[in-house]
């Protein structure tokens, strides 16, 4: 992590606070020290936060769970791995957030992730305090009864800490519908009570209908708003290079081009595609979610574009010359290089379909540069805005159609952006900079619920 300096005296102070209290948790320290930069100023110019001592009380989990999960594997032998659930803040709602499984989850991983889902729930507008949770359990290679039996084993314990309107766990890496399935069946075995304590449900219980398209669709309603009140255009004949070809980016590429946008090319961890005459997603689609192959596969089956094997997975495609960015497929795939090749070719704006895509050098770069830079924690909100959406249907025991939650994911994204808009145009570095108005719009929120509700 690299040293900043602070521009106040108590955003210093609280940080350095922050690193005597949480030694050796650099993900988690650098989450803070960015949303401290963010919002400092803003800060200062409310006095009664620090009176209040709201920053001290903001970084401080409201609870951090760990726990044992022990399972058998199919050959009888014991497993024994570590669960967590961090229950960050539940100042506007009842805790929200995914469940991650995989071996890199330790508590500066979890607690680094259920701070940044705060402001990224707080944003969406609906009622939902930020969580995060997960294992370092590894699925991969595991069987499926195996995955059934560490996550029975898993919700054993973790269910005594969830409920409806306490504390609502969804998916994230290496936890899908068939694990959220998993866990669902064991909290109702135990609890004896059909609710909805999980979101990513399947659809014949209590899931969403626009669940699988919604981060997609979300970060396209979301730039689609930026491009035309910050640069005065749109999606509209503009060519798009989308990182990934998992869910968030099959279905940002989906809705970019319904949107009239030519969307050339796309990747996975083993190279990318760049296909000018516009990506035929119906052969992606099968490639990907019904085969399960490779992007590579693509020239074959479609007949056209072509396949540049990348070792490094996410370096290549950011050198291919197009309007707009979309990165959907994992984290710091844009490094300062990459940034700059994105510049240099022209790019106008960048948004974020995967989780912190861009490395702060990178998000700098293109804001020092006029390239509109649409955070993660914003752009990619839809995802979690359409768990909320669920977890509305079903307190009220109904499911709403596509076309309902799809219009409820598009208002709730238009005003996102319109939230850190607004507080950019005050705190941000320039009109491109998205980023700190992301980080006060989802602060000031918490923040206010926080004062109201006293110590
Ligand atoms: P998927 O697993 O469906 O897809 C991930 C895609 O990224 C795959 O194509 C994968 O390729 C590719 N990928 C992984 N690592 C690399 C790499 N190093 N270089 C190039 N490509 C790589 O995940 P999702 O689409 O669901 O999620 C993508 C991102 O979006 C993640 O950061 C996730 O946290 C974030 N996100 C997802 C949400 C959702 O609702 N799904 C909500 C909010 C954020 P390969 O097949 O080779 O591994």
């Amino acid at each position: 992590m690299s040293k900043v300096e602070f521009k106040t005296a108590y955003a210093a102070r609280v940080f350095d606070e922050f690193l005597a209290k949480n030694p050796n948790q650099p993900e988690y320290a650098e989450a803070a020290q960015g949303i401290l930069l963010s919002i400092e100023q803003f800060v200062a110019k409310n006095p009664k936060y620090e009176e209040q001592k709201l920053l001290e009380r903001f970084l401080e989990p409201e609870r951090f769970i760990q726990f044992k999960v022990v399972w058998t594997d199919d050959k009888g032998k014991i497993q024994v791995n570590r669960g967590f659930r961090c229950q960050y803040n539940s100042a506007i709602g009842p805790y929200k957030g995914g469940l991650r499984f995989h071996p890199s989850v330790n508590a500066s991983i979890i607690k680094f992730l259920g701070l940044e889902q705060t402001l990224k729930n707080s944003l969406t507008t609906l009622p939902m305090g930020g969580g995060k949770g997960g294992s370092d359990f590894d699925p991969k290679g595991k069987s499926d009864v195996e995955i059934m039996r560490f996550c029975q084993s898993f919700m054993t314990e973790l269910y005594r800490h969830i409920g409806p309107d306490t504390d609502v766990p969804a998916g994230d890496i290496g936890v899908g519908g068939r694990e959220v399935g998993y866990m669902f069946g064991q909290y109702k075995r135990i609890r004896d009570e059909h609710t909805g304590v999980l979101t990513g449900k399947g659809l014949t219980f209590g899931g969403s209908l626009a669940r699988t398209e919604a981060t997609g669709y979300g970060l396209c309603y979301y730039t689609e708003e930026a491009l035309k009140v910050i640069l005065n255009t749109s999606f509209k004949g503009k060519t798009v290079i989308i990182s990934g070809s998992g869910n968030v980016a099959i279905y940002a590429t989906e809705k970019a081009t319904q949107l009239g946008a030519k969307v050339i090319a796309l990747s996975d961890s083993n190279g990318y595609i760049v296909d000018e005459e516009g990506i035929k997603l119906d052969v992606v689609k099968q490639i990907k979610e019904v085969e399960r192959g490779r992007i590579k596969d693509y020239v074959a089956k479609a007949g056209r574009g072509k396949y540049f094997e990348d070792k490094n997975g996410s370096k290549g495609i950011w050198t291919v010359k197009a309007d707009i960015a979309l990165p959907c497929a994992t984290q710091n795939e844009i490094n300062l290089d990459s940034a700059k090749a994105l510049v240099a070719n022209g790019v106008i704006a960048v948004c974020e379909g995967a989780n912190m895509p861009s490395t702060p050098e990178a998000q700098e770069y293109f804001i020092n540069n006029n390239v509109l830079y649409g955070p993660a924690k914003a752009a990619n909100a839809g995802g979690v805005a359409t768990s909320g959406l669920e977890m509305s249907q079903n307190s009220e025991r109904l499911s709403w159609t596509f076309e309902e939650v799809d219009k409820k994911l598009h208002d709730i994204m238009v005003n996102i952006f319109y939230n850190c808009y607004e507080n950019s145009k005050e705190f941000g570095k320039n009109k491109y900079d998205l980023m700190t108005g992301a980080n006060i719009g989802g602060f000031k929120k918490v923040a206010e619920a926080m004062l109201a509700q006293g110590l």
